[in-house]
């Protein structure tokens, strides 16, 4: 066969039409002409004519690749539990749920019900967060970057922030908290050193030029050794003697004490504002187990001010994150949250559950062994802290598994260690398990 014995644009759509009969004709014909010139190609290279078949095999590859939304699910066996590139926390069934009901139709979101009048989306989840927190009042907002960006331009623009060097850190993704604070308009005054800094190294640092003081939690690196730094408690004292604020950025912000699943200590949001942090700023996906939202609870007359500041409208938070974020909250005050939310289940899942769990995926792929693995937290929360789990170890070409899984539907990303990939099964779902059991199996007779 030759160049002229492919088949006719027209024949091919034809074909195309009959397995894709809901598709647009102009994406018929692109993946039709995409193919062709794909058969042409092979041949010019001096390559076997491929056969009616497999053009039509291959459009029918580009039209189910077209019909793919771009945000796809995908099952995380990397072993790391908040994981940023996977869009970190899985949401909660109730989570779930509650975004479909309030997606749906309308909703009250800035409508007062019992008054009938004009309401704010700002209350929504103001009293779920100081039952749960011991704050005077809350505000949520995009993300945590955008509630330091807020916090920082309503009370310290033109005026100075003091940062230890130590927590003058990047978080990853583009936020440093030197960049934030310019952003805002204030200058940073950094005190102390990288390891060791004094509650006198601040309160020499204040001014009549000074608005705050912030402090960072260390949430994805580790000073060892030869350290130091004041607790909250004691920055909270110094600041407010001299009338200055006290801003806490917690990063992932856990309610439940983390050591209770065999991790390391991470301060919980109501310690910070029982040690008399005027503002605590917390992301909503990280240890909280929620959507993507920046949480700021703290002093009432600061709140109010923050919920008055113009730039509050650019950055406010997205009726599906409050009916996400409010079921999420709603785990936590029935006392459900260890079991109800994803992070926390897979944070608490016993290893012989995790080893019964593997059973059938070795018995589809018997060149795979059971092996013992360290999952993290991730997302910048609790660095050095892992936690022992269960993984495949696949035998083979680490790459070229990789690259198979991820070409499953829906792909599953493992991680590769010693050249070996890894599926470490504690970041998996449960429900997701028979996927895996699946792509296995396939892989196994491929
Ligand atoms: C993750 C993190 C942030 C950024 O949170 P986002 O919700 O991703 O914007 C800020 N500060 C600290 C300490 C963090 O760990």
């Amino acid at each position: 066969m030759g160049l002229r014995d492919l088949p006719a644009v027209h024949r091919l759509i034809g074909l195309l039409a009959e397995v894709f009969p809901d598709v647009p004709a102009q994406w018929l014909l692109e993946a039709a002409r995409a193919s062709l010139e794909q058969a042409r190609q092979t041949l010019r290279a001096g390559n076997a004519q491929p056969s009616i078949a497999q053009i039509v095999a291959h459009a029918e590859h580009l039209l189910r690749q077209r019909q793919q939304l771009p945000l796809r699910p995908v099952i995380n066996a990397t072993g790391v539990i908040v994981h940023t590139n996977l869009g970190r926390a899985p949401l909660s069934a109730a989570a779930q749920q509650a975004i479909i009901s309030a997606s749906a139709g309308y909703s009250n979101l800035e409508y007062d019900l019992a008054q009938g009048e004009r309401g704010s989306r700002n209350s929504l989840l103001e009293p779920q967060l100081q039952r749960l927190t011991g704050a005077e009042a809350a505000l949520v907002v995009n993300n945590a970057a955008a509630a330091m960006l807020l916090c920082l331009s309503c009370f310290a623009q033109g005026r100075e922030v003091i940062v230890s060097r130590g927590h003058a850190v990047e978080i990853g993704g583009g936020f440093r908290i030197p960049d934030i604070l310019r952003q805002s308009g204030c200058t940073l005054v950094d005190v102390g050193t990288t390891n060791r800094s004094y509650l006198h190294d601040y309160t020499a640092a204040i001014t009549n030029q000074t608005a705050v003081l912030l402090h960072v939690h260390a949430s994805n690196f580790q000073v060892l050794g030869f350290t130091h730094e004041p607790s909250v408690a004691e920055l909270a004292q110094a600041a407010h003697a001299q009338q200055k604020l006290l801003i806490c950025d917690l990063g992932s912000g856990a309610l439940l004490d983390t050591q209770a699943f065999g991790l390391a200590a991470e301060p919980t949001v109501q310690q910070l504002i029982n040690d008399q942090a005027d503002l605590v700023v917390f992301s909503g996906d990280k240890l909280l187990g929620g959507p993507q939202a920046g949480l700021i609870v703290g002093k009432r007359s600061l709140i109010d001010q923050l919920r008055k500041h113009p730039l509050l409208r650019a950055l406010r938070v997205d009726k599906l994150t409050i009916a996400a974020l409010s079921a999420t909250l709603m785990a936590y005050e029935t006392q459900r949250a260890s079991h109800e939310i994803p992070i926390w289940r897979m944070l608490g899942c016993s290893l012989a559950e995790l080893e019964q769990r593997a059973l059938p995926m070795l018995a589809e792929y018997p060149a795979a062994q059971l092996v013992a693995t360290h999952a993290t937290i991730g997302g910048g929360s609790l660095p050095g802290s892992s936690l022992p789990s269960r993984g495949l170890a696949l035998d083979g070409a680490a790459e070229a598994l990789s690259a198979h899984l991820r070409a499953n539907d829906p792909p599953i990303v493992g991680r590769i260690h010693a050249q070996r990939l890894i599926l470490d099964l504690r970041t998996v779902l449960p429900e997701q398990d028979a996927v895996i059991v699946a792509a296995l199996a396939a892989l196994n007779s491929a």
